[in-house]
C-alpha cells in the first residue's frame, strides 16, 4: 500500500502516520519529495482498508499495489487453468475453443433431445438448458425444476454431453449437482454471497456469469469468494452489460472484457452472444469476435423454433444458423491455432 501525503504537512503528521502503519505490524519506505512525502506501508496491507489510512490526519489518499482478487490474479498463478469437465473436455488456455449451446429453458423432453443431438452432432460439447429460471417478473414461466433436471440428465446419458444449469439458491445445491456437471450461476447472482459461499464448499466446476452491471473488479472477486472457500474450477462469462443504450441491443456486449480477463486471471472465459446482443442475428458476427478476442469457449442458446421458446426466443438461434455458425467457427479456429500459441 501506499500512501500519499498532502503537500505541506508536518514532520509530526508524517510520524504519525509511520507510528500507525508500524502499530499495525508493517514496515514503512519513505520517500521524501520536494512538494510531497509518499510512505510505502510493506506487510499485509490487504488486511486493510485504504480508508482506514485516508481518515489519518495529512494523507491525501492511500492506494493498493496489489490487486484485491489474489487467488484468481495472474499474479498469483502465472499459467492459464484449463478445467476438466467429465475427464474429456478440456476448457481454457490455448485448447480449441469449447462450444455449450441449448434452449434457454428446459421445456420438455422431447423438444431438449432433438436440440441436445443437434448440438452434438454439430460439435458442441456441453449442453445447456435452464431448469431454475430467474425470471424479471413473477407469474412468468420459472423452469420446470427437478423434471428438468431430469430431462437434462436423460439428453447427458442419450449424447454423452455434458451438462450446464442453472442454480439459483444454495437449497438446490445437492439436487442441482446431482445432475449437472457445470453449476452455472447467473448474472442476477454473481453477487448472491450466500450461494458463491456454498458452491466453493463444492469441487463442481462453475460457470460464473458477469453481473448486469458488474464490474470487471467485482466479478473478479466474486471468484475469488468462490475460490476462497477451496473450489477453483471456475469458469468466467462475460454475457454484456448494462449501459445507457438498450434500445437495439438487450445488453452491450463487452467484447475488450475477454482479452482483459485474461490478462489480470489464469481463469478460462467464455462468451454468450445470446445474452449480451438479446438479437439472434447478432449471435453469429459477436461469437466469431469473442474467439479473435480470446475467448475459450461460447455459450449459445438454440432450440428448432426459437419463435415458439418459452423464453429469449429472440435470441435463440434455430438449427440451420447454428450448423452455420459451427462451421464458420471451425475455419476460423484453424485459422487462429497458429497465433493462439503465442501467450496472450
Ligand atoms: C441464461 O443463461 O439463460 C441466463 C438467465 O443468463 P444470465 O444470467 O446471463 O442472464
Ligand atoms: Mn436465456
Amino acid at each position: 500500500m501506499i500512501i500519499i501525503m498532502e503537500p505541506g504537512v508536518t514532520q509530526i503528521q508524517i510520524n504519525n502516520v509511520i507510528e500507525h502503519i508500524h502499530s499495525l505490524g508493517m514496515k514503512t519506505v519513505v520517500n521524501s519529495g520536494v512538494v510531497q512525502t509518499v510512505i510505502a506501508a510493506i506487510g499485509e496491507s490487504s488486511k486493510y482498508s485504504t480508508e482506514q489510512f485516508e481518515a489519518l490526519d495529512g494523507v491525501r489518499k492511500a492506494e493498493r499495489i496489489q490487486v484485491p482478487f489474489k487467488l484468481v490474479s495472474r499474479d498469483s498463478h502465472h499459467n492459464d487453468t484449463v478445467i476438466t469437465i467429465r475427464n474429456t473436455i478440456k476448457l481454457g488456455s490455448n485448447n480449441p475453443p469449447v462450444i455449450i449451446a441449448g434452449p434457454c429453458s428446459v421445456e420438455n423432453e422431447e423438444t431438449l433431445l432433438a436440440i441436445a443431438k443437434v448440438a452434438k452432432d454439430a460439435g458442441a460439447k456441453i449442453l445447456r438448458g435452464g431448469a431454475f429460471k430467474p425470471r424479471t417478473g413473477p407469474r412468468t414461466f420459472e423452469g420446470l425444476g427437478k423434471l428438468g433436471l431430469e430431462y437434462l440428465d436423460i439428453a447427458r446419458k442419450e449424447t454423452g454431453l455434458a451438462v450446464v444449469t442453472e442454480i439459483m439458491d444454495p437449497r438446490d445445491l445437492e439436487l442441482v449437482c446431482e445432475f449437472t456437471d457445470i453449476l452455472q450461476i447467473g448474472a442476477r447472482n454473481m453477487q448472491n454471497f450466500t450461494l458463491l459461499n456454498e458452491i466453493g464448499k463444492t469441487n463442481k466446476p462453475v460457470l460464473l456469469k458477469r453481473g448486469l452491471a458488474a464490474t470487471i473488479e467485482e466479478w473478479l472477486l466474486a471468484a475469488e469468494r468462490i475460490m476462497d472457500k477451496g473450489n477453483d474450477q471456475i469458469i468466467l462469462c462475460e454475457r454484456g452489460i448494462r449501459t445507457f443504450d438498450n434500445k437495439y441491443t438487450r445488453n452491450t456486449a463487452d467484447i475488450a472484457a475477454i482479452p482483459l480477463i485474461r490478462k489480470l486471471s489464469h481463469l478460462p472465459i467464455i462468451f454468450d452472444p445470446s445474452h449480451a446482443t438479446g438479437k439472434w442475428n447478432l449471435i453469429n458476427p459477436l461469437s466469431k469476435a469473442a474467439i479473435v478476442a480470446g475467448a475459450q469457449g461460447l455459450i449459445i442458446e438454440i432450440h428448432p423454433n426459437p419463435e415458439k421458446a418459452i423464453s429469449d426466443g429472440p435470441q435463440t438461434l434455430n438449427f440451420k444458423n447454428f450448423q452455420q455458425l459451427m462451421k464458420e467457427l471451425q475455419v476460423l479456429s484453424s485459422v487462429l491455432a497458429p497465433i493462439n500459441t503465442v501467450s496472450k
